[in-house]
């Protein structure tokens, strides 16, 4: 069949992988099928990381046929890996609709960790950052968050236990997709990863990040802060036109006090813009009175956006002001340095979104 007769079909159908287990079984219902072939269908969707309704072999050929002209159950597949000599794998993940999104692998010591996409594109126009040549093309669906993880596992064989959405998009302008993303994740009859192993990072949209907390998820929040003050920010990232720096660390209060735990502020240092000994001063003024980890991330600089990587030099100095001042510092480890590991430089190479 044609490709995109083929695509068009698929996306008539159901994505049965974006149902939750209320939802799955509401379905099951609907089909005229007993309650326990929704556990069944669900465990080999989200336990076992089966791609085709083939492989369920405890469910009678007519219903997996059935099953088969409804729905799909394929939302992503990997069109290219790039493989770092440190174990690092950058993958380029291909949706239904022919767009791609972005995934990566990182090995550790504690386990494996993937880092996820959850928009084509981002609307965020961060100045230095590759997601947001071309701006937001849509929205992902959960199935399309789980799927990137579940390829992963799928290919690897080997268990992801920490998630990071730290790939393209901003996690909180597609909300209620990553909050129900995050659930589904998370539930004992999936995958269940534990939710303090889940990694949201946004730019800070404040009302929405305190609509999060509210939820009372277990997930890790970080923060993409870059400058200690709003002239600055504003300068390299467009949000802070919206959100002063203000309104964000009241949001990250609230998650402190709600929660108990501390937050992450990611900072990328970028040469001669924000990594000065007065940026780090007024960051340490500004954090000083916050439970906090300040992650310094040396920007990985990317053809025709701006800035240059911070000196070697200068990353160690901002990070010993900031010790100096008792707050708590990492320096991002560089995983995949010699794939494209800035986040959305590989969708670019590959004609900019979609690929046919
Ligand atoms: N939109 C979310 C998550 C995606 S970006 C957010 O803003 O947090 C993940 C992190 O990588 C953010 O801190 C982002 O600012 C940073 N980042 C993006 N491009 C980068 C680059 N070229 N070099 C260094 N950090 C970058």
């Amino acid at each position: 069949m044609d490709g995109d007769i083929l695509a068009k079909e698929l996306l008539v159908k159901k994505d049965i992988m974006n149902l939750d287990y209320e939802e799955m079984e509401e379905f099951i219902h609907s089909m005229g099928e007993k309650t326990f072939r929704a556990k069944q269908l669900y465990e080999w969707i989200h336990k076992k990381l089966v791609c085709s309704f083939d492989e369920m072999t405890n469910i009678s050929k007519e219903f997996r046929a059935s099953l088969d002209k409804k729905c799909t159950i394929e939302s992503v597949r990997i069109i290219q890996i790039q493989k770092s000599k440190d174990g690092t794998r950058k993958y380029l993940m291909q949706l239904l609709d022919g767009n791609t999104v972005e995934s990566v692998l990182m090995k550790y010591k504690h386990g494996n960790s993937v880092c996820i996409s959850t928009q084509v594109g981002c609307r965020m126009g961060c100045k230095f950052c590759a997601s947001t040549v071309g701006g937001l093309i849509r929205n992902l669906e959960p199935s399309e968050m789980l799927g990137q993880i579940y390829q992963i596992q799928h290919t690897t064989g080997e268990r992801v236990s920490n998630v990071i959405l730290m790939g393209i998009g901003e996690p909180l302008d597609n909300y209620e997709n990553v909050v129900k993303f995050i659930k589904m994740l998370s539930d004992e009859r999936g995958l269940n990863i534990s939710q303090r192993n889940i990694t949201l990072s946004t730019c800070g949209l404040a009302e929405k990040l305190t609509e999060l907390v509210d939820k009372h998820l277990g997930i890790t929040i970080a923060i993409s802060l870059h400058a200690p003050d709003d002239v600055l920010r504003k300068e390299i990232m467009p949000v802070a036109k919206k959100y002063s720096i203000q309104d964000i660390i009241k949001a990250c209060r609230y998650y402190i006090e709600q929660t108990g735990r501390r937050i992450t502020f990611e900072y990328s240092l970028i040469e001669g813009v924000n990594d000065m000994p007065e940026h780090a001063r007024k960051l340490a003024i500004l954090l000083s009175s916050l439970n906090c980890h300040v992650n310094l991330i040396p920007l990985n600089p990317v053809n025709g956006r701006m800035g240059h990587r911070s000196s070697r030099a200068n990353v160690e100095r901002f990070k010993l002001m900031l010790e100096k001042k008792g707050i708590n510092v990492t320096i991002r480890r560089e995983m995949g340095s010699d794939i494209d590991a800035a986040c959305g430089q590989l969708r670019n190479k590959n004609k900019g979104g979609k690929s046919t």
